[in-house]
């Protein structure tokens, strides 16, 4: 069920415009507003989770596809030899979009830790 307020949702819907890079029935691939790196994409759920915590034990074969869809994004974007796959989890950790998304970060030099 499509929040009413959420962002992601808006935009897994079409009602919010963002430049898919790949979907599919359960998941989407669109580039990030504000690009942390060369390439910068988000990967969601097109159904409302709230963060990673948030997810339940049926849940799990979905978080399986969103790495599945990662992986055939990076490929399409030819930067499957070295890319980062990050989830803020919570205020506290950077979260500012309430709806499940892994950032998939490439295209410059990934420094560790990642601050
Ligand atoms: P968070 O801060 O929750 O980890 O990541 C949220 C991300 O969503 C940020 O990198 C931000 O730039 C991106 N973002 C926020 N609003 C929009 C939007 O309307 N469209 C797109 N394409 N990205 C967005
Ligand atoms: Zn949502």
């Amino acid at each position: 069920m499509a929040m009413a307020d959420c962002i992601f949702c808006k935009i897994a819907s079409g009602e919010t415009r963002a430049r898919i890079v790949y979907e599919d029935g359960d998941t989407l691939a669109f580039s990030d507003l504000n690009p942390q790196a060369p390439t910068h994409v988000l990967i969601i759920p097109r159904r409302h989770i709230t963060g990673l915590s948030s997810a339940v034990e049926e849940d799990g074969e979905l978080l399986g596809k969103l790495q599945l869809t990662a992986v055939k994004t990076a490929k399409l974007l030819k930067v499957e030899d070295a890319f980062r796959l990050v989830t803020n989890n919570g205020r506290g950790a950077g979260q500012s979009v309430n709806h499940l998304h892994y950032h998939l970060l490439a295209g410059r030099k990934m420094l560790w830790p990642p601050g």
